[in-house]
């Protein structure tokens, strides 16, 4: 791993993060700086930049725990109806950090203007401004109790 990467280091519980979801593989934690409200990442355990770094078990079990965190997303409800699942993969793609992860961004009706203006902003690497630790605490328990309700 290498020593300046901050998801390893999320991965390790060396460095804070509101996390959603662990196993041996991966962790979900939720973005700093949010597009909206309940934006998390899915990334592997394995420092990888890219997802053709990874094996296709590793990339489907990523995938999977995606999908699942997509349901939980749902579960919750608050309007949430949608969502971007975006890769950037790779630097050429504006990946800002050099570990593969999976955006899930939910999308609320109505909330086009601002939430594509800050697609845009964040995909060129204006992140803005990070949420508040306490905010995005409460955001990660919805979502862990919405996981622990869903059916495997
Ligand atoms: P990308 O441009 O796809 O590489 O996006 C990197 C994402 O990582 C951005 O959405 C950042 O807000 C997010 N990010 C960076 N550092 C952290 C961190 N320490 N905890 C949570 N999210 C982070
Ligand atoms: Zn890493």
């Amino acid at each position: 791993m290498p020593d300046d990467c901050i998801f390893c280091a999320i991965a390790d519980n060396k460095a804070d993060a509101s996390m959603v979801y662990e196993d041996d593989q991966c962790v979900a934690f939720m973005d700093i700086h949010p597009i909206g409200d309940g934006h998390v990442l899915v990334i592997p355990r394995q420092h990888a930049l890219q997802l053709t770094e990874l094996s296709q078990d590793s990339a489907s079990h990523l995938f999977g725990i995606a999908q699942r965190i997509l349901r939980a997303q749902r579960r919750i409800g608050q309007g949430i109806e949608g969502s971007h699942i975006l890769v950037n993969d790779g630097p050429a793609a504006n990946q800002q950090v050099a570990h593969i992860h999976i955006h899930l961004i939910p999308r609320r009706r109505g909330d086009g203007l601002q939430s594509l203006g800050k697609l845009a902003l964040h995909i060129t690497g204006l992140f803005g401004r990070a949420r508040a630790r306490d905010v995005l605490e409460l955001e990660a328990r919805q979502l862990r109790e919405a996981l622990s309700a869903l059916e495997d």
